[in-house]
This record gives structure tokens, C-alpha cells and sequence, in this order.
């Protein structure tokens, strides 16, 4: 049976034969898509949204994570990568550090960007910042700063003592480019009580996106899924992002990860006992091309959680970036997942071997 027969015939087909002629899920029938086992039906209609825009071509880009504290006063309950400020493994990487390590990253590998991520580390001031994002932008211009989660814009804010708005914009000034998502988790505050009760809210997080985005800075948009989240939270969490990115227009990618349990409060507390896994990575990578197609330009495949395998086969499920070769990870590693940095050459070896064109990208998406 060909398979717009099968999607005809299948109980989601009318959901998949209109996001086929143009027309997005409703929320509804996000949480049909959801509900399904028909997995990779699904799929087969994403993959061809994908390929409609994108043909066979897979960016990634060559990066460096860099993760600059791991002193967090937030405590949440799925993090195995922070420690308190007086942990004897707590470190925060000197100004020279930071230089140092984007000098050898552009020096061996030609990096296009600077991933930088870490704790709430109430010690830092907005000058640690600014430093550090003007002396990576004047002394490497080809490497794009993207950099600190909402949710790490929020505790400088309340360190300075001023608005988000202010701290996006001196940041801005300083050489920030784009705003990672990180920080959004399932935008539900009845999950976030339960997976982080001290991080900000699902509004705060919106609300400082959409600051971002009047500032010029463009933003990705994330989800970290498979813990105590319902299909009913994750439909919330999509259409939240859907509705500001309709407002704004400020999300160049969405990115679904999941959640890994090992080394975490959650895991020791007994709320969750195992990853979701591959299947459910390629439904969720899936749905995010369904609902986001022609709103966000792309869908990243996550094969920092989920393997290089995964990543392959979420090429042919509506992704159409392979994201970055993160070398220097050290928030995932923490949970002791699988591989989490890649090179350059495995990226493209993957890529061709899933019968895609690799193709480099720097920061926003522009092809090399
Ligand atoms: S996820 Fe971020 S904010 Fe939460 S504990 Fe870990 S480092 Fe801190």
C-alpha cells in the first residue's frame, strides 16, 4: 500500500494528510499524534515535510560547549551536573580559562560557535559576562556567543538587582548573539513544582524569550521530556512556543531531548527508573516537524542523549540539523550517557551514511 493510502486509512491520517497539504495540528490533534503507536507513520509524513524544505541536506555545526560553573544554588531534581558553592568539586573557569579554551577550540577544530552554559552562580557578577562574551567576539569573529539560558539571565538579573531586559541588552552589547533554550523543560508549572521548584516559571521563561527577541537576539527553542510530564503537558509546552514564535518570529530551531535519570534527585527519589529511549525520540522529533513546519525553520535530532544511531534515523523523521560536535560537554556526561562530543568527521560520516549531504552552518543557521 503506498503510504498516502496507508496515512489515509490510518486513524491520525486526517491529521497527517493536512499537515501534508500545509495545515498545522490543533492541539487536539497534537495529543492524538501523541496517543498513537503509529509511530512511524508519523514519521513517514514529517520526513516528507522535511525533505520538501530542506531536500537531502543535514546542517550541523562545529562547537564548543562551555560550561563555566558548576555552582548552582537551583537544585534540580534532574540535574547530576551541579554542585553548592562550597562543594569541594565546585569550579568556575577564569576569565583566562575561557580564552584559552575558545583559542585551542578555533585553533584545532575551526569552531563556528561558543555554547556556553553553567549553574546559578550567585557570586558572578554581569561583568564575568560581558568579559568573557567581548573577548571571545573581538578575538574570534568567526565564532558566534550563544549563550546563557533564560533561566541564567534571570539569576544575573536578580544579582544585579535589575530587569532581564537589562541584562539581555547589556549581554547583547557585551557580544551575546542567540539565547540557547535550555531552562524551559515542559513549560507547566505543575511539572516544574515537581523537576525544579526553584528554577522560573513557564512565563518567566516566555517572557524573557520574548524580551530576547525584541532585542534582535534569536533563541532555540527546547524540551526536555520523559520524566513526570503528560502528553496533555507536552501539548502545552509545544503550542506556548508556538504562540510566541507566531508573535515574534525569534525561534530558529526547536530541540527535544530526553531526560537521562542516571546521577539524578529523580532517579534516587524513585520518581523515574529509566530513560524513554529511542522510540519516543524519534516520535517527539516527529511531531515537532508536524506542528512546526513553516513556523520554526528547523528541527534538531539529538544524538547527545540518544546516540549517533538515533540521530541517523531522526534525519527520516522530520529533523533537518544534526546539531552540534559539543566538544567539552560536561552537563550530560554527568548522567554518564553515551558519547557527548563528537568530531567533525564523525558528524559527516554519520550524515552520509543516513544518505544526507552534510553541510556545515555557523550560529544562525547560515550554510558554510
Ligand atoms: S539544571 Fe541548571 S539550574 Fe538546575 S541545578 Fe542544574 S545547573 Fe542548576
Amino acid at each position: 500500500m503506498s503510504i498516502t493510502k496507508q496515512i489515509l486509512t490510518s486513524d491520525i491520517g486526517h491529521i497527517l494528510d493536512d499537515a501534508l497539504q500545509g495545515r498545522r495540528p490543533s492541539e487536539d490533534d497534537c495529543l492524538r499524534l501523541l496517543e498513537s503507536d503509529d509511530i512511524h507513520m508519523i514519521g513517514e509524513a514529517a520526513g516528507v515535510l522535511a525533505r520538501r524544505r530542506f531536500g537531502k541536506t543535514a546542517t550541523y555545526i562545529n562547537n564548543i560547549i562551555l560550561n563555566y560553573t558548576n555552582v548552582c544554588v537551583t537544585d534540580c531534581k534532574f540535574c547530576a551536573f551541579y554542585r553548592p558553592p562550597t562543594h569541594a568539586e565546585a569550579y568556575t573557569l577564569t576569565l583566562s580559562q575561557i580564552r584559552a579554551r575558545v583559542k585551542t577550540a578555533w585553533e584545532m577544530f575551526g569552531i563556528r560557535q561558543v555554547l556556553i552554559q553553567g549553574g546559578h552562580n550567585p557570586a558572578l557578577r554581569i561583568e564575568y559576562y560581558e568579559e568573557a562574551f567581548s573577548a571571545i567576539r573581538s578575538e574570534f569573529p568567526q565564532v558566534g556567543v550563544h549563550g546563557l539560558s533564560a533561566s541564567e539571565i534571570d539569576m544575573i538579573a536578580r544579582v544585579e538587582k535589575t530587569s532581564t531586559l537589562e541584562v539581555l541588552s547589556r549581554l547583547k552589547d557585551a557580544g551575546l548573539q542567540s539565547v540557547p533554550g535550555a531552562g524551559a523543560e515542559i513549560l507547566v508549572d505543575g511539572v516544574k513544582d515537581i523537576i525544579s521548584p526553584k528554577k522560573i516559571s513557564s512565563n518567566d521563561w516566555l517572557r524573557i524569550m520574548e524580551e530576547a527577541h525584541s532585542l534582535g537576539l534569536p533563541a532555540s527553542a527546547t524540551m526536555m521530556y520523559g520524566h513526570v510530564e503528560s502528553y496533555q503537558d507536552i501539548v502545552e509546552h509545544m503550542y506556548s512556543i508556538v504562540r510566541l514564535q507566531e508573535k515574534t518570529g525569534g525561534f530558529m530551531a526547536f530541540v527535544p531531548w530526553n531526560f537521562e535519570p542516571n546521577n539524578t534527585l529523580l532517579q534516587a527519589d524513585g520518581t523515574v527508573t529509566h530513560g524513554t529511549g529511542g522510540l519516543r525520540l524519534l516520535k517527539m522529533i516527529a511531531i515537532a516537524r508536524l506542528v512546526y513546519d513553516g513556523l520554526i525553520p528547523h528541527i534538531q535530532s539529538s544524538w547527545l542523549t540518544n546516540g549517533i544511531g538515533m540521530a541517523q534515523m531522526a534525519l527520516a523523521y522530520g529533523a533537518n540539523d544534526f546539531g552540534g560536535t559539543l566538544i567539552g560537554e560536561e552537563v550530560v556526561s554527568c548522567t554518564g550517557a553515551r558519547s557527548t562530543e563528537l568530531t567533525d568527521s564523525r558528524i559527516k560520516g554519520a550524515v552520509l551514511q543516513a544518505g544526507y549531504v552534510p553541510t556545515e552552518r555557523d550560529n544562525f543557521y547560515n550554510m558554510l
